[in-house]
């Protein structure tokens, strides 16, 4: 039987890996960089100790209990439920809009029923559908929440107006009113014991998988059964249409004695502050944070990415969704090739839609080799 090559050696392909794997069938997985986890990539930082998440914060969220039985069978997630904070013209607010952010930002007691009637008197009640981020705000918190949260913020976060953004990106965040700071209404939500990492490792731990790091899928020379391809979709075609457009992130650490900002993520929606949020990775492991004397934060910028930029969030407009077409015609006709993951479907997806749709993948192969 030949191989099967899998690369990217982040969620989507660990999961692939062993899915397969635990069927009998041998798996390459490669990737350029020198760990597993893709973009979950946590290690320890040197001089704190502190369990850093090397790509950016990730906090594990979800209501596939398939999704969440998986991960838990390959590592300990301990209890975390992410509280974000906002600095808004040197006030600290909760986050996401909830009855304090409401009462604190307007300076009132409101009980939950008055508070949703004085934002329904705020609110653009014409707008009756949505379309852009704007309009989202606008509709649902009304211009002066929307001002004060929402509109620097995403400036900053996507380099361009909230008027050309779909309001699917405002919809992930809850709006509530009650005390309730969640970030998330998942169900399960938790936090690596011994970091993403360790996870994808064990995921990959299997006779029939072979993993090798520092590789790049292009120097390849072997003959493979089918190749499940997790790497950005332009550059598989060596961007021959021409790239597709993504937000990249710089992260400016900042290190400190003790306690630098008393929690995990504090955001700065404001439009003369250059980052984004300042996240302190010591908080993301609450049971482990009074063991570290030093802190390392980090100052997340956001900007354009550039050829040799790692790419984060894809840009969805009209340019990028008509080239993404494009591409995904020549996916198609692509033999032995499935696409997936966040860089080979060119989409945002969380850790446990990347792993449920793995799992389908795998499932979906599984069945056809059976036929
Ligand atoms: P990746 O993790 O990107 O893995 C792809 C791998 O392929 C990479 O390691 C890359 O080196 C390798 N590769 C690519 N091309 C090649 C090639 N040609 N040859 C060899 N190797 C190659 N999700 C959550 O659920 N919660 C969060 O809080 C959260 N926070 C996030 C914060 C940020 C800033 C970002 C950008 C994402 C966040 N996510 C979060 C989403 C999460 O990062 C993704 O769900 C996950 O990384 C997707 O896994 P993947 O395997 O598809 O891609
Ligand atoms: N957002 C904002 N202000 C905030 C937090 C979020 O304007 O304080 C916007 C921003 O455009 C972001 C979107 O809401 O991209 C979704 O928020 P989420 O926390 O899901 O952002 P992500 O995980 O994409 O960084």
């Amino acid at each position: 039987m030949k191989r099967i090559c899998i690369v990217g050696a982040g969620f989507s392909g660990a999961v692939i890996a062993r899915s397969l794997s635990e069927e009998g069938y041998e798996c390459l997985v490669v990737d350029e960089r020198q760990h597993s986890a893709g973009n979950c990539h946590t290690e320890r930082d040197a001089e704190s100790g502190v369990m850093v998440h090397k790509y950016g914060p990730h906090i594990f969220h979800t209501n596939d209990e398939r999704v969440w039985n998986y991960i838990n069978r390959f590592g300990e997630m301990m209890p975390y439920v992410n509280r974000v904070k906002a600095t808004v013209k040197g006030q600290v607010y909760s986050m996401p809009i909830n009855l304090h952010t409401i009462n604190q930002f307007f300076g009132k007691s409101m009980s939950p029923a008055e508070a949703k009637s004085f934002i329904e008197g705020k609110a653009r009640m014409d707008i009756q559908e949505p379309e852009t981020f704007e309009e989202q705000g606008l509709r649902f918190v009304g211009d002066d929440i929307y001002q004060g949260f929402f509109a620097g913020y995403t400036r900053k976060q996507w380099g361009v107006e909230p008027s050309q953004l779909p309001a699917s990106i405002l919809k992930r965040l809850p709006l509530r009113f009650n005390y309730d700071d969640n970030y998330f209404n998942h169900p399960y939500q938790g936090m690596p014991r011994h970091g993403y990492t360790a996870i994808v490792e064990n995921i990959l731990d299997h006779e029939n998988i072979e993993v090798r790091l520092d590789t790049k899928y292009e120097r390849l020379n072997e003959e493979f059964e089918h190749i499940f391809y997790s790497g950005p979709l332009d550059r598989y075609f060596n961007y021959e249409l021409g790239r597709l457009g993504y937000r990249t992130l710089d992260f400016e650490p900042v290190r400190a004695e003790g306690d630098y900002q008393g929690t995990a993520v504090m955001n700065y929606p404001d439009a003369d502050i250059p980052f984004t949020r300042i996240a302190e990775h010591k908080h993301f492991a609450p049971w482990e944070s009074g063991n570290f004397t030093k802190t390392i934060a980090f100052r997340e910028y956001s900007r354009s990415c550039g050829p040799d930029d790692i790419p984060y969030y894809p840009i969805r407009l009209v340019e990028e969704t008509q080239l993404l077409e494009r591409y995904q015609e020549r996916a198609a006709k692509e033999k032995n090739v499935t696409f997936v993951g966040r860089l080979g479907t060119y989409q945002y997806l969380d850790m446990d839609i990347t792993i449920g749709l793995a799992l389908d993948v795998a499932e979906k192969y599984l069945a056809s080799a059976k036929q």
